[in-house]
């Protein structure tokens, strides 16, 4: 098949077109429309319901932003609870810190895991690890009716549309906060705060009403649409604001680091009156 442009829509007016050099799948899971594309400029791609997900080349950005900063502030993070990350790499970050002993992954669509299996390796290599569990279940009914306790909670969720929109939901927040310690720390995606503003404002409003406190951190993955990506940790104690001085950066990381740590928190006003 020749090369074509599959166009990305992120609202009425923006759109955003890669360069597709052949398609590696397409399938319709029960949950999902889900495609592995080679593009030109991003190497091996997934994309679900129309939405990119990760690509080969950035992915490092998004995985290392999502799990480190709270990671590195939680002092214990033996404990942890990913739900959704079916490509793995949320995983294999978590799996870079030596205190954790067991990590539980919640992931609704199984072929997602599947086909990062098949197409992504050095992402989907991180569920072999003796220390991860992996549950195909909605992580919303996981966490309402789960006894586990938990240091810390990662929600690497798609996009609020399909299985994905309670995940932004009054309801899972309140029950997260019942499945962590009581030091325990949350974070999740929480979108473009230009793109996806009521998403992100609801996640706001509603770690707000849940937990004693709330922190939004930002990064730039250079695939998702454009402008600032948001990261909203809500916390039973612990503060992100520095890279702790007690504790060691792990060695390989691409983009996070101590000062990317702390740097990451410094808001723009626009968003700072958003809040
Ligand atoms: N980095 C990505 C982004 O922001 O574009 C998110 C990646 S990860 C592939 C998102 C995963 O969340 C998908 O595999 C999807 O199946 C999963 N998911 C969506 N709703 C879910 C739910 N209710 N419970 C568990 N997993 C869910």
């Amino acid at each position: 098949m020749s090369e074509y442009w599959m166009e990305e829509m992120h609202t009425d007016g923006y759109k955003v077109s890669w360069k597709i050099t052949r398609i590696l799948n397409e399938e319709k899971t029960p949950f999902q429309e889900l495609s592995v594309v080679e593009t030109r400029e991003w190497g091996r791609t997934l994309v679900l319901d129309g939405a990119v997900q990760i690509t080969e080349k950035d992915e490092f950005i998004y995985h290392e932003m999502i799990v480190h900063p709270v990671m590195y502030t939680h002092p214990r993070p033996e404990k942890v609870l990913i739900i959704g990350g079916g490509d793995g790499g949320t995983l294999r970050e978590v799996l870079k810190h030596e205190e954790v002993k067991k990590v539980d992954m919640v992931e609704i669509d199984e072929r997602v895991v599947e086909n990062s299996k098949m197409y992504f390796p050095q992402l989907a290599q991180a569920f072999a690890h003796p220390k991860a569990r992996l549950f195909i279940e909605d992580g919303i009914k996981y966490v309402k009716e789960t006894d586990e306790k938990y240091d810390v909670i990662i929600v690497d969720s798609s996009d609020p549309v399909g299985p994905a929109v309670e995940l932004f939901g009054l309801d899972f927040y309140r029950n997260a906060y019942k499945t962590l310690r009581d030091d325990g720390m949350i974070v999740v995606q929480s979108e473009s705060p230009v793109f996806f503003q009521d998403a992100f404002l609801k996640v706001q409003k509603y770690l707000k009403e849940v937990f004693p406190y709330k922190f939004v951190y930002l990064t730039t993955c250079i695939t998702y649409v454009s402008g600032p990506w948001t990261f909203t940790i809500g916390s039973k104690q612990y503060k992100p604001g520095k890279f702790p001085d007690d504790k060691k950066l792990i060695d390989g990381l691409k983009y996070y680091n101590e000062a990317v740590h702390s740097a990451a928190f410094a808001l723009p006003n626009f968003i700072r009156e958003m809040l």
